[in-house]
C-alpha cells in the first residue's frame, strides 16, 4: 500500500507526517477508544497509525503493534501534567534535557537560574507541597548554613555519598560531614578536636513577618545572625531581624535550655504558638514560632535565664 505524497495538514509530535493510504480495521479503532484515542488515520509507514487523545485533543504517532498490545501513552498530556508540575514549585519547565536523557528536563527555577531535574522529582516535589531550589542556590545554602558553624564548604565529599559534602574547619582541617549535620552544628572537628557541645552558643529571639502576621523565632544558634538570614527564603519579604539575644557558655546547655524553655511556653501560653501551615512557605523552620505580641513574655523569660533561673528544674517540677 502506498505511502501518498500529501502529509496531514497539522504537526504530529512536532513534525509533518505523509498520510499512508491504508484501511483502518475495526479492531484498531476498538483498542485506541478503549485506550482513551480516536483512531484517526495511518501516517508514515504501514506500521504507525495517528491517534487523536481524548483528554487533550492533540495528535500523536504510535506504532500500530503499540496501540493492539500496550498502553500507549499521550506525550502532550504528559508534557502538560510536568509542566503543572513545575508551576506548583514555582518553575518553569523550559525544555528537554541538555545531556539527552529523557528522565530528566530542563527547568528554570523561581531564583532565575536554570537546571536540569529528573521529571519524576519535580512531579514527586509538586504533590508534597514541596519548595524546589536549584543546585546553585541549594550550594549557596549550605555554605552559609557551615559558615553559622566557623566552617567554609570546600565542595563536594571526597569518600561519603551525595547528602554529604566536604568542609573546612577555622583550624584549617577538612573532613566530609552530612549536609544536615552541619545545619544544626552537628559535629566535632577530627583535626583540633572542638566539639559542638563545647562551643559557646546563644539563645536568640528573632523577628519576621510571615505576610500580613508578624512572628517571633525562638532559638538557639552559635551565630545567630547567620541563622536569621538562613532561615529565610525571601528576606525582601519576612525582612528578618535579630530582636535579643543572650550568650550560652555551650552549645549542650543552649539546646537544653531552648527545649526547656519552648516546653514551658507550650505548657503556660500555647495561645503563642503560631501553626506551620502559616509560616512553612516563608521560614525554614518546622516549629518554635510564636506570635509577635508573645514577646515580652519571652524576653521575660530569657532575662530569667540571665539571672540564673534554670527553666528544666521548673520544667521537671511542672
Ligand atoms: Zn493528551
Ligand atoms: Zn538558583
Ligand atoms: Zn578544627
Amino acid at each position: 500500500m502506498p505511502l501518498s505524497k500529501f502529509t496531514f495538514p497539522f504537526p504530529i509530535d512536532g513534525s509533518f507526517q505523509q498520510v499512508f493510504k491504508g484501511p483502518r480495521p475495526e479492531h484498531w479503532k476498538h483498542a485506541a477508544t478503549q485506550k482513551g484515542f480516536e483512531l484517526i488515520g495511518r501516517a508514515k509507514d504501514r506500521l504507525h497509525v495517528v491517534l487523536g487523545c481524548h483528554s487533550c485533543g492533540v495528535a500523536t504517532l504510535k506504532r500500530v503493534s503499540v496501540v493492539l498490545g500496550h498502553n500507549p501513552e499521550c506525550p502532550h498530556c504528559i508534557q502538560a501534567r510536568r509542566a503543572a508540575a513545575a508551576r506548583a514549585i514555582a518553575a518553569e519547565l523550559i525544555g528537554a534535557d541538555p545531556e539527552g536523557n529523557r528522565h530528566y528536563g530542563l527547568f528554570r527555577f523561581g531564583c532565575g537560574h536554570t537546571d536540569r531535574r529528573q521529571y519524576h522529582r519535580v512531579e514527586a516535589a509538586a504533590a508534597g507541597g514541596h519548595q524546589a531550589s536549584c543546585s546553585e542556590c541549594i550550594e549557596e545554602r549550605y555554605a552559609e548554613e557551615a559558615q553559622c558553624q566557623d566552617w567554609e564548604l570546600v565542595g563536594p565529599a571526597r569518600r561519603k555519598g551525595p547528602n554529604y559534602r566536604n568542609y573546612q574547619h577555622t583550624c584549617g582541617h577538612c573532613q566530609d560531614v552530612a549536609v544536615v549535620n552541619m545545619r544544626h552544628g552537628d559535629l566535632d572537628c577530627a583535626g583540633c578536636g572542638e566539639t559542638w557541645a563545647s562551643k559557646p552558643s546563644e539563645i536568640y529571639i528573632l523577628a519576621f513577618t510571615v505576610p500580613n502576621l508578624p512572628v517571633i523565632k525562638l532559638g538557639y544558634s552559635s551565630n545567630s545572625t547567620f541563622r536569621m538570614r538562613q532561615v529565610q527564603y525571601d528576606p525582601d519579604q519576612t525582612r528578618g531581624s535579630l530582636l535579643r539575644k543572650i550568650d550560652v557558655e555551650t552549645g549542650h546547655r543552649a539546646i537544653c535550655v531552648e527545649k526547656a524553655l519552648h516546653s514551658h511556653i507550650r505548657r503556660n501560653r500555647p495561645d503563642l504558638i503560631v501553626p506551620p501551615e502559616l509560616f512553612r512557605d516563608h521560614i525554614r523552620t518546622t516549629s518554635e514560632i510564636y506570635h509577635r505580641h508573645g514577646k515580652p513574655y519571652i524576653e521575660a523569660l530569657l532575662d530569667a535565664v540571665q539571672s540564673g533561673w534554670d527553666p528544666r528544674v521548673q520544667s521537671a517540677a511542672a
